[in-house]
């Protein structure tokens, strides 16, 4: 379970996040949409600590950080918790599909060459790319090289995904096999999984849950029906309205 208690990040003078609450259980799975610059990404960053908030307190699985006190030790034990995908990949230019995949089985958790290979291979197999094993990533698409991102980001095993909008840097044609390979995760695990996206049929049918991110707070938040079909909220009406 995610726990997020007044969590408050802030650049400077300028206040990003002012007091957000939320709760995400185990296997939830919960698309958090808002305007643009509202801190969706922020947002994200802050439950694997790449962002520091200012004040907060985020627990994942049990374990519990004070964004005011929290020594590195326990920010690196907190990020351990979470994987991401990127909106641009994010994957190492001189290193092969397979290669990028088990980085962080290497690096962070010391697996073995050979064991981080054969979850390797078998993550391959999952999006559908172990013809693609040993391509670099400008040999790939961008919906192959976002696949090689989601299965880097399974490589961990880490009960909780964060995707930000994992598609929009995307062809229009490719997006859809990028939403597949979540979707077929969705159906075939039970993971946690916080997703940032503008795909809002794909949200419909994935979520658990929306919440609608704005001016720092999330200020409206329901099943996919309560949002989108019976939205009784003005400002998340419009904001749908524009992008639809
Ligand atoms: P989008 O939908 O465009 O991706 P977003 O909701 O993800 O937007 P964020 O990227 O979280 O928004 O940014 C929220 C605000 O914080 C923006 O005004 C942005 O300029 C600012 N911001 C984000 N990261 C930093 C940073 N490292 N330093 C300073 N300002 C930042
Ligand atoms: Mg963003």
């Amino acid at each position: 379970m995610i726990t997020v208690e007044h969590l408050k990040v802030q650049f400077g003078q300028l206040v990003v996040l002012k007091d957000v609450n939320v709760q995400i259980d185990d296997g939830e799975v919960v698309v958090l949409i808002g305007p643009s610059g509202t801190g969706k990404s922020t947002f994200l960053r802050c439950l694997n600590f790449l962002v520091r908030p200012a004040e907060g307190k985020i627990t994942i699985d049990g374990f519990s950080v004070d964004a005011r006190t929290a020594s590195k030790r326990e920010c690196d034990h907190l990020r351990l918790k979470t994987s991401m995908v990127f909106q641009n990949y994010n994957l190492l230019k001189n290193k092969t599909a397979i290669q990028n995949i088990m980085e962080p089985m290497v690096t962070v958790q010391k697996k073995s060459k050979k064991e981080a290979e054969e979850v390797a291979v078998n993550l391959l197999k999952k999006v559908g790319l172990l013809q693609k094993k040993d391509a670099y990533p400008k040999e790939m698409s961008g919906g192959q090289q976002q696949r090689i991102g989601i299965a880097r980001a399974l490589a961990v095993n880490a009960n909780v995904i964060l995707f930000d909008e994992p598609t929009s840097s995307l062809d229009p044609e490719l997006v859809g096999e990028v939403l597949g390979v979540i979707k077929q995760l969705v159906a075939e695990h039970n993971k946690t999984m916080l997703i940032v996206t503008h795909e809002m049929k794909f949200a419909r049918e994935v979520a658990d849950r929306i919440l609608f991110l704005e001016d720092g707070c999330i200020t409206a938040t329901g099943t996919p029906q309560e949002l989108f079909e019976n939205c009784t909220n003005e400002r998340v009406g419009r904001f749908l309205n524009t992008i639809n």
